[in-house]
């Protein structure tokens, strides 16, 4: 496929996704701009995510640092004005810390005192501006699964407020398998409302991905992460 033509089909799913996050917000009587969306480029090239930000997109997540590292340094040179926000999305190990805080501006998958310890550090030892933290949070109670089970938010948000290099803006989480995403979501944004009794900054609730953003933004998502929707298949052997 040559670039013309790549850019062409992006553009046409960036419209259909646009227009679905629109009539959701509408259903919801939202505000279109009280909901923001990430190109998830897991897997696919830097030249994609160069493409989707020629086509206005500002915030492009992954969910591996191994390949978002490489992947937001190329981006940066194909698109040297672009300068899009990198999100990690995905689960974290703490020696990958240091990694994450050079390329990534958010991590939306917080799941533990020691892992927001570790990015602590690694944003004081790079002297950057502090980094903005979601906390994934359980909706399945699958260890395997990643996310800070409902119960132990609230200690985790204190924790991750006093630390000096990290900024709590809110939860996330992703929606269980096999079940109605709906009723998660819910869950999902209780948990939210009593969070924000304590933490009044923690705003954000990033909820939906290609197959639930509708019922995430009736549920009051402000983030959706989108993926296939956009870019298109990453087959079976892809995460
Ligand atoms: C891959 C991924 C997405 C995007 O999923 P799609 O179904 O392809 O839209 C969203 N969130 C996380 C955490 C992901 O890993």
């Amino acid at each position: 496929m040559t670039t013309e033509d790549r850019k062409a089909e992006l553009a046409k799913s960036l419209a259909e996704v646009e227009a679905r996050i629109e009539r959701a917000c509408a259903g919801a009587g939202r505000s279109r701009d009280e909901v923001r969306m990430l190109a998830v480029t897991k897997t696919f090239p830097a030249t994609d995510a160069a493409l989707l930000t020629d086509l206005g997109v500002t915030d492009l997540a992954e969910n591996r640092d191994q390949e978002a590292g490489p992947k937001a340094e190329e981006v940066a040179r194909l698109r040297p004005d672009a300068a899009p926000r990198w999100h990690m999305v995905g689960r974290l190990q703490r020696n990958k810390a240091r990694s994450v805080v050079r390329w990534a501006a958010e991590v939306q998958s917080v799941d533990s005192v020691r892992l927001a310890d570790a990015l602590d550090k690694a944003v004081a030892a790079q002297e950057r501006p502090p980094l903005d933290v979601l906390i994934q949070a359980s909706l399945d109670d699958d260890p395997g699964r990643g996310g800070c089970p409902l119960p132990g938010l609230a200690a985790l948000a204190d924790h991750i407020a006093r630390a000096g290099g990290l900024r709590l803006r809110g939860l996330m989480a992703v929606a269980p398998l096999r079940a109605d995403p709906a009723a998660a979501f819910e869950r999902l944004a209780r948990a939210a409302e009593t969070l924000r009794h304590e933490h009044p900054e923690a705003t954000e609730l990033s909820a939906g991905m290609s197959g639930d953003l509708e019922q995430a933004i009736a549920h009051g998502s402000t983030c959706v992460r989108v993926g296939t929707a956009l870019l298109g298949g990453r087959g079976l052997a892809s995460p």
